[in-house]
C-alpha cells in the first residue's frame, strides 16, 4: 500500500484510528480459523461517512478492504487473503435505539451480541440467535455470516430478525434496505441479500433487528444413549412430536471423553448425550413440553434421563458441559478445525455414523457436537499441522465428509459460512448456473473486486 494512500486513510479516520504497526497487523492476519494472511494496514472508523470515504478511496486506488467485527470466524472469512486494509467496525458500537412498542432494536455493527441481549433483558425481551461466541462476536459479523446457535430449531437464525440495513457499497454509495415494519414485500429483498454475504458486497453500518419477548420459564433435561440409532431416533421423534424444544443439543462419545479429561464434570462416556430445553410463559406449559420429550427419550432406550433441578443450578451445569466443548477440544492437539455442516434432521444418525467411520478410516480424532434440533453438526477435527501426513489425512477426510453431506441432501455450512475454508467444496452443492449468478451479483456490486476478495469461490 502506497504511503500516499496511508496518509489519505489517516485524513479520513484520524491518526489515532489508523495502524500499520507490525504487532497489530499480525493480530489481524488471523481469525478463529487456521487461515493466515497479513494485511497492510487497519482502520477503526467511527461513522458511516468515514466508511464511505474509505470505500471511495479503495475504489479509486484499487486496494482490498476486509470488513471485520471480532474476528471469530471459524472458516477464514475475516482474513485478508489478498492483503489490503482491515476495516475494523469494532468502534461503531452504539445501541442507537430500543423500541419496545415496535419490537425493534437499531444498532451499529460493532455492538457485541451479548451487550444487546443485556440491554433487552430489563424490558423482558431478547435477541434469539444466540451464537456460542455471543460474548465476543459483533452483530455486524452476525449479519454478515447469518449466525445461528442453540435456539435455531425454535427461533431461527439471524436472517429471521434483520428488518433493515444501512450498507456502504464498494464505490462508497450508501444504501438503505428494508423498513421498520414487521411485514414488507416492497421490491426485491435487498436486505436478505446482505445477510450471510460475508463482507463481499457491502459494509454494514447500521442494523434494524426485530426482537422477541423472552419466555420467562425454562426447563432442561439430559439423556444418554448407547447407540447412535437410539439417540438419532429420539431426535427425530421429538422434532415431529408437535413440541419444538428451544434447544436440543448433542455431544458424542469423543467429545464427552475430552470434556471429562479437562473438567471435573464427570459425564457418562456414552455414544451420544442429548441436552434439551423447553421454554414458555408458565411452569405448567414448559413442564408439559419437557414431559413429552423425556417420554421420547425413555421410549428410545435412553440409559439415563435426568431432569435438571434449576434451583440447584443443574441446568447451568448441563449447559456448561455443552458450551465447554470447543475449549476442551482445543487442548487435544496443536490444530483444530471446527467443521460446520447441516443435514435434514432424519439424516443426523447416518451423518454421525459417517463421521465416526471417517475418524477410524483416517486415524483422526473427530469429536462432534451439534444442534440436533436443526440438523446442524460440528465435527471438530484435531490434528498436528506440522505433520504433513496428518494434514493430508485431514484434507482427504474433509473432502469425503462434504461429499457425504451433499449425498444426504445437506449443506456445506449451517452457520459458519464459506470463507476460504469451504471454497474447494462449493461445486458439490452449487451447480454452474447458481455459481454464475452469484459471480454476476458480486461483479454488479463490486466490479473492481475490492471488498473481501478471494472468498466464497466467487473468482473461480
Ligand atoms: C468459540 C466459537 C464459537 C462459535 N459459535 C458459533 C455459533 O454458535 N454460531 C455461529 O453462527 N457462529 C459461531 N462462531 C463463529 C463466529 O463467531 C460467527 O461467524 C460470528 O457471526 C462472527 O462475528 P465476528 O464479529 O467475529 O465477525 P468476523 O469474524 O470479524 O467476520 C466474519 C465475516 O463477516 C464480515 N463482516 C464483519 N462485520 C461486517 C460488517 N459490519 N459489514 C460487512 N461484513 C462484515 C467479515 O468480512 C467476515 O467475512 C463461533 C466462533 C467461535 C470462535
Amino acid at each position: 500500500m502506497e504511503k500516499t494512500v496511508k496518509e489519505a486513510l489517516k485524513e479520513i479516520v484520524g491518526e489515532e484510528n489508523f495502524t500499520d504497526s507490525l504487532i497489530d497487523l499480525i493480530a489481524y492476519a488471523k481469525d478463529a480459523s487456521e487461515h493466515q494472511h497479513r494485511p497492510e494496514a487497519a482502520v477503526w472508523p467511527i461513522r458511516t461517512d468515514q466508511v464511505s470515504a474509505i470505500m471511495k478511496l479503495a475504489t479509486r486506488e484499487e486496494f482490498p478492504v476486509i470488513p471485520r467485527g471480532a474476528g471469530t470466524s471459524l472458516a477464514g472469512l475475516a482474513v485478508p487473503e489478498k492483503g489490503g486494509l482491515i476495516l475494523d467496525l469494532g468502534r461503531m458500537d452504539r445501541i442507537i435505539d430500543i423500541n419496545i412498542e415496535d419490537r425493534l432494536a437499531v444498532v451499529q455493527p460493532g455492538v457485541i451480541y451479548a451487550e444487546l441481549d443485556r440491554a433487552l433483558s430489563p424490558h423482558g425481551f431478547f435477541f434469539p440467535p444466540d451464537p456460542a461466541s455471543g460474548s465476543v462476536c459483533t452483530l455486524g459479523g452476525n449479519v454478515a455470516t447469518n449466525a445461528g446457535g442453540i435456539k435455531g430449531a425454535k427461533y431461527g437464525t439471524t436472517k429471521d430478525y434483520v428488518l433493515a440495513l444501512e450498507v456502504v457499497l464498494p464505490d462508497g454509495r450508501i444504501l438503505h434496505t428494508g423498513s421498520k415494519c414487521m411485514k414488507s414485500v416492497s421490491g426485491y429483498d435487498l436486505t436478505k441479500l446482505f445477510v450471510g454475504s460475508e463482507g463481499t458486497i457491502g459494509v454494514i453500518t447500521e442494523i434494524t433487528f426485530k426482537i422477541n419477548p423472552k419466555p420467562p420459564v425454562t426447563s432442561t433435561a439430559m439423556a444418554t444413549f448407547e447407540t447412535l440409532e437410539d439417540g438419532g431416533q429420539a431426535i427425530s421423534e421429538i422434532m415431529y412430536s408437535g413440541i419444538i424444544p428451544s434447544a436440543l443439543e448433542l455431544v458424542d462419545r469423543q467429545s464427552l471423553k475430552a470434556i471429562n479429561e479437562n473438567t471435573d464434570l464427570q459425564l457418562p462416556e456414552v455414544e451420544i448425550m442429548l441436552v434439551a430445553e423447553t421454554d414458555g410463559y408458565t411452569k405448567e406449559e414448559t413442564e408439559f413440553q419437557m414431559k413429552t420429550i423425556m417420554e421420547i427419550f425413555r421410549k428410545n432406550n435412553a440409559t439415563m434421563v435426568k431432569h435438571a433441578d434449576e434451583s440447584k443450578g443443574g441446568a447451568a451445569a448441563l449447559w456448561t458441559a455443552r458450551k465447554s466443548a470447543y475449549g476442551v477440544m482445543a487442548r487435544i492437539n496443536n490444530n483444530l478445525i471446527v467443521e460446520d455442516l447441516a443435514v435434514p434432521m432424519s439424516k443426523v444418525p447416518e451423518m454421525l455414523r459417517a463421521i465416526s467411520d471417517l475418524a477410524k478410516k483416517y486415524d483422526l480424532q473427530i469429536p462432534t457436537v451439534g444442534h440436533a434440533g436443526d440438523g446442524n453438526l460440528h465435527p471438530v477435527v484435531s490434528f498436528d499441522g506440522t505433520d504433513p501426513d496428518q494434514v493430508r489425512r485431514v484434507e482427504e477426510a474433509s473432502e469425503e465428509l462434504f461429499k457425504k453431506v451433499i449425498e444426504l441432501g445437506g449443506t456445506l455450512t449451517g452457520e459458519h459460512g464459506i470463507g476460504l475454508a469451504k471454497i474447494p467444496f462449493m461445486h458439490l452443492e452449487h451447480d454452474e448456473t447458481s455459481m454464475d449468478i452469484m459471480r454476476s451479483l458480486k461483479r454488479l456490486f463490486d466490479p473492481k473486486n475490492i471488498l473481501n476478495p478471494g472468498k466464497m469461490g466467487l473468482e473461480a
